[in-house]
């Protein structure tokens, strides 16, 4: 119910010595990479304060009036602020309507606690009246911020907060969890999360680890004249989180490594050899200018304004011109 990872005790541990001492500060900034849980982290360090009984570890009892409120996402202390459903930005209308409800009394009569998800998605109206709330917060006020891209904030709100780092925690600590979780395959999983364990167990349960071999079966052929590019974008761009453009960086990224001789540090480890024939008829330039192009084009579609199929029908065929001309 609360998941406090095993790699997380650190800075759990140090949060509650400061609301102990009581040196908590209002604005709270999670950061690190996708995967490694800080949402969850979020969730379960503000259940831990409102609770009526924590245990000794200080966790939330689950049991107790609040914790039972809180399990039902109807606790009136505990806020959440996220993007509306479809859409990528968190607007200034959301932030009002939250800090209207942060500066009445808590009901409990102890914090009462905001969670915003993915910080870095305020558009900069609403981060701007974030920002006055955080200048001048009402007693036992918490805000809590989580981003895996503290620079999208602006400074002034960063230097508002308290920032706690939640870096992925080490191979060993990621693999025992996963085998935890009845993964196999947990070091090559790990390997393609960049390390994050969540993000691993995502791919673990979706059919993403064998999809990725036809995606590159796919380029392949692309490469080579056997596939159309817009019959291809036009398959890839069903797919609804866009996952054979971002496994096309993924190769870009590893085909890079490759040919600068940085072969331990590929993510794609079951498909190094493959890999390394692609790599050899790209110039390191070629390869540098598509994964940009690929990073481009994965931030476009995220905008749901934008037509992937142009976007993916473009990065594919300047993928496969930039063989030819290599060839020619
Ligand atoms: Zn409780």
């Amino acid at each position: 119910m609360n998941p406090i990872y095993p790699w997380q005790a650190e800075q759990w541990a140090q949060l509650h010595s400061r609301v102990d001492a009581g040196r908590l500060a209002h604005g709270l900034l999670l950061t690190g990479p996708a995967g490694v849980g800080k949402r969850d982290f979020a969730n379960a360090f503000a259940r831990s304060v409102l609770c009526r009984q924590p245990t000794v570890d200080q966790k939330a009892c689950g049991r107790c009036e609040a914790c039972l409120l809180m399990q039902a996402g109807t606790h009136p202390d505990l806020l959440n602020l996220n993007p509306p459903e479809d859409k990528t930005q968190i607007v200034i209308d959301q932030v009002r309507e939250l800090c209207r409800s942060l500066v009445m009394k808590s009901h409990a009569g102890g914090y009462k606690i905001a969670i915003i998800v993915p910080a870095d998605q305020m558009n900069s109206a609403a981060a701007n009246s974030l920002l006055k709330t955080l200048e001048e917060p009402t007693d036992n006020t918490l805000l809590i911020l989580v981003t895996e891209r503290p620079a999208r904030l602006s400074a002034t709100i960063r230097s508002r907060c308290q920032q706690l780092r939640f870096p992925s925690p080490s191979t060993e600590q990621g693999s025992d969890w996963l085998s935890q979780h009845d993964v196999s395959d947990a070091a090559l999983l790990l390997r393609l999360a960049d390390g994050a364990p969540l993000l691993a167990l995502c791919l673990a349960q979706e059919d993403t680890l064998t999809r990725r071999h036809d995606w590159l079966n796919e380029l392949m052929k692309l490469r080579s004249g056997q596939l159309d590019p817009v019959r291809l974008a036009t398959e890839w761009s069903s797919d609804a989180l866009m996952r054979p453009l971002y496994w096309m960086g993924s190769y870009l990224m590893d085909m890079i490594r490759l040919t600068s001789g940085q072969v331990e540090s590929i993510n794609n480890i079951d498909l190094n050899d493959r890999l390394q024939v692609i790599a050899d008829l790209y110039s390191p330039q070629e390869l540098h200018y598509l994964l940009d192009h690929v990073w481009q084009n994965m931030r476009q579609a995220q905008q749901s304004s934008v037509n992937r199929q142009l976007l993916l029908e473009e990065i594919l065929i300047e993928w496969s011109r930039a063989g030819l001309r290599r060839r020619a």
